[in-house]
């Protein structure tokens, strides 16, 4: 894949760039490994004034940062100048919270004395440098995700972005450096993905974390397990919302909408699956899919834009490939299943609604990574427990219902990373951000996250 901006809206390539070399990623490595020397005994208040003016920068830039994501992956302006404004946000969140979270911890006294310590504590160290594999679909908040927490422990940070946003990544690398972190602390390897094998086999990388297609992040464990390298998994999902009868369907219809078209239907996160019971179907139906066709389709540059572009042609062509099979084994849509009219020359696909889904579709076990959505009627509780769980995937869950006792069965029963009743998915700094299954492992965000890349360390005195 070449490393380029192409403005999905209208199929032009803008800027291209050379990937780096093996020298020039050499050099990088090099950097980081150096800078982790010192910059790992600075203590929590000097890297959050670091990071705070990194997010002061971040305001400062908020339109300009925006317009350029924009432009490299369509996501609505509006969209991108929200998760810049998200980003500072969680910067000076971890700034303000990183001391407490990798505070020492200490056993219970019993405990102590019966290991035949007089004392004991565990220290949390950062582990040194870190690897981001990251995608294009949040170009800023994947990251910012990943290095608002890393640096606060002490680690530095290389980042190998999605190659169609290389304005952004160099972007990330600069606000750091003008914020006034170290050389070498946070760093941005413009290569391809086939570059990434070597840098996370050199012994001066310690882990990875990876956000992406399930390929991706399989092809990056496999290698951080032969090299015994910690890492975390934040793959695809295809996360279901439920409604049951007790719940405010026009609400849940309306933020159905939203959960469904978030980043032009392009998030792990997004509600993909909406699974309804019988009692509610009928009036869900009609308010989703009246809400799905309202939409304004078009140039996401313009205020007004709802759904932009997907990414890539081959982003559409995947999608578009799910809902032909789907119509194909008998699937009908309710709305959408076709490309926009007056729209050619950008990849741009009209906000669908599926029904009559059977196990025979594709689209019932895999993900779609766009504005489709497939909806299913459910006799009860049950049949919309087994219905959710049926997917290899398992990152969050939308479930609406006043009924507390439906609500704890879901919390036992759903099997995913998150839970969230009578709203849509969000991910906030203070709330661990993951999933089980083919979602991955480990988790990001508040406390879990920033412990992921630390050397839990047991210090033990006789
Ligand atoms: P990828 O998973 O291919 O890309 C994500 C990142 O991984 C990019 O930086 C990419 O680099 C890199 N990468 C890809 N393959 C490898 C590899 N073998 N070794 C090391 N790094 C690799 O996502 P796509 O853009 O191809 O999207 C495909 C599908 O992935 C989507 O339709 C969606 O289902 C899922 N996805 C999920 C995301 C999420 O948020 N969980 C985000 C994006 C995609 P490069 O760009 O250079 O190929």
């Amino acid at each position: 894949m070449p490393i380029a901006t192409v403005n999905p809206a209208n199929g032009e390539t803008l800027r291209t760039f050379d990937a780096l070399d093996e020298q020039g990623t050499e050099r990088r490595v090099a950097a980081a490994h150096r800078a982790f020397q010192h910059y790992r005994t600075t203590d929590f208040a000097e890297r959050a004034r670091l990071l705070n003016r990194a997010a002061d920068l971040l305001d400062e830039d908020q339109r300009d940062i925006a317009r350029t994501m924009t432009t490299e992956m369509g996501k609505p302006v509006k969209a991108a100048r929200a998760e810049a404004a998200k980003c500072a946000k969680a910067m000076r969140w971890y700034a303000a919270n990183a001391e407490r979270l990798l505070a020492d911890e200490h056993p219970d006294d019993t405990d102590v004395k019966d290991s035949g310590a007089s004392r004991a504590r565990v220290h949390y160290r950062p582990l040194g440098v870190v690897l981001a594999v990251m995608p294009w679909n949040f170009p800023l908040w994947q990251v910012m995700r990943f290095a608002a927490p890393a640096l606060m422990a002490g680690n530095t940070g290389l980042l190998k972005h999605a190659s169609n946003v290389p304005q952004t990544a160099l972007y990330i690398e600069d606000l750091f450096t003008r914020a006034g972190f170290p050389e070498g602390c946070f760093q941005t390897l413009l290569v391809g993905s086939g570059a990434v094998e070597a840098v996370l086999r050199d012994p001066r990388v310690a882990a990875a974390t990876l956000t992406g297609s399930e390929p991706a992040g399989r092809a990056v464990a496999s290698v951080a397990g032969d090299e015994v390298k910690k890492t975390v998994l934040e793959l695809g999902g295809s996360d279901p919302f439920v409604v049951l009868p007790s719940a405010d369907v026009e609400k849940a219809a309306d933020t159905a909408v939203t959960a469904r078209v978030q980043n032009n239907g392009q998030s792990c996160i997004a509600a993909k699956r909406f699974i309804v019971h019988a009692d509610v179907y009928d009036a869900f139906a009609e308010r989703f899919t009246a809400g799905m066709r309202a939409l304004t389709v078009g140039d996401p540059l313009e205020e007004s834009t709802d759904v932009g572009p997907l990414s890539s042609e081959q982003g559409r062509t995947d999608l578009e490939e799910l809902v032909h099979d789907a119509l194909g084994k008998g699937a009908t849509a309710l709305c959408g299943g076709r490309r926009p009219d007056g729209l050619d020359r950008g990849w741009f696909y009209e906000p669908t609604v599926l029904t009559g889904i059977t196990p025979a579709m594709r689209i019932h076990r895999e993900e779609t990574f766009g504005p489709v959505a497939t909806l299913y009627r459910v006799a009860d509780l049950d049949e919309a427990v087994e219905l959710a769980n049926d997917t290899p995937f398992g990152l969050s869950s939308n479930v609406w219902t006043r009924d507390e006792d439906e609500m704890e069965r879901c919390v036992r029963d759903v099997e995913a990373g998150g839970v969230f009743f009578n709203g849509m998915t969000a991910s906030h700094p203070a709330l661990p951000f993951g999933g089980v299954k083919r979602s991955g492992y480990g988790r990001e965000l508040a406390g879990h996250g920033i412990r992921e890349f630390c050397n839990a360390t047991t210090v033990w005195y006789g």
